[in-house]
């Protein structure tokens, strides 16, 4: 599988490189920035360059990368919790650091929705960058610095990320022409799908609802169809056909169809990260 195009300010992956190259990564970093921003994805990229037996951006193939693929590297702790970071769980990654990092030289621990730590857990959390273990790293993701305590910003390095523009969603859905082709295939061949999603059971292609169906319903009817997708190629599936959709017929220029589009292109992008599929269609659907 070779590398998405990453979407993110491509000042800062020069940066985020230059980091790695020049062997300085710091204890603490916050990378903060609203949807659109693919702050998600330059973390990613960042663990995984970081990571990489072979070179300075991940290169997919080597032992390293693979694991992360595989959600399976040692040295990666991802927390993204449903609601709040409560104090339970920074204990847990204070154990979980304490001996710094088992197979490479650095540990990173991903936290996403940074902003969302209780008043106790932020202040837990303000201890371990206070004793920092060595090569260990921590990002925080948030949409803002200003939701996170000032106390922690004063410890991270940070990195703003803007949002994208429609040039890049347009260079995005380009890439995405064999999703539509895979559209057509289905609705004329459903064993084609079948065999494209490389499962023995049929693929509820009738649960397929347009984004102009998912624009009429309620909340509560959105978050059980976003229960009913069964498994991560179906949900991207069902996301390249939601963007083409939303692309090709809506105006470009329109604000919300841009933040729709962004959206989805993030949720894309999650989902090849093996992160929690019902939540990130659940957060999907009710955005929309
Ligand atoms: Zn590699």
């Amino acid at each position: 599988m070779t590398e998405m195009k990453s979407l993110f300010s491509t000042k800062n992956k020069s940066y985020l490189i230059q980091m790695i190259e020049n062997n300085q990564i710091p204890n603490g970093l916050i990378f903060h920035g609203q949807v659109g921003s693919f702050v998600n994805q330059a973390a990613q990229f960042f663990t995984r360059a970081l990571h990489c037996e072979t070179s300075k951006t991940p290169c997919d193939t080597c032992n390293s990368c693979l694991a992360h693929t595989n959600n399976s590297h040692p040295d990666f702790i991802h927390i993204n919790e449903e609601k709040t970071i409560n104090i339970e769980k920074i204990r847990w990654l204070k154990e979980a650091v304490k001996y710094g990092p088992t197979s490479s030289n650095h540990m990173i621990i991903l936290i996403e929705n940074a902003q969302t730590m209780t008043p106790g857990s932020a202040n837990a959390f303000l201890k371990l960058l206070e004793e920092p273990v060595t090569g260990v790293t921590f990002i925080l993701i948030a949409p803002s610095i200003d939701m996170l305590m000032p106390t922690i910003i004063s410890r991270c390095q940070h990195l703003f990320f803007p949002q994208s523009s429609s040039d890049k969603i347009n260079t995005y859905v380009n890439l995405l022409d064999d999703a539509s082709s895979i559209k057509e295939q289905c609705l004329e061949n459903i064993d084609l799908l079948s065999q494209y999603l490389d499962t023995k059971i049929l693929p509820p292609m009738d649960t397929y609802r347009s984004i102009a169906d998912i624009l009429k319903m309620d909340a509560f009817d959105r978050i059980s169809y976003a229960q009913s997708i069964p498994d991560k190629q179906l949900a991207t599936l069902f996301c390249k056909l939601w963007l083409k959709d939303i692309w090709g017929t809506h105006n470009k220029e329109e604000k919300t169809w841009i933040l729709r589009a962004e959206k989805l292109i993030e949720i894309i992008l999650n989902l090849k990260y093996n992160l929690n599929l019902k939540l990130q269609m659940e957060g999907l659907l009710l955005s929309l």
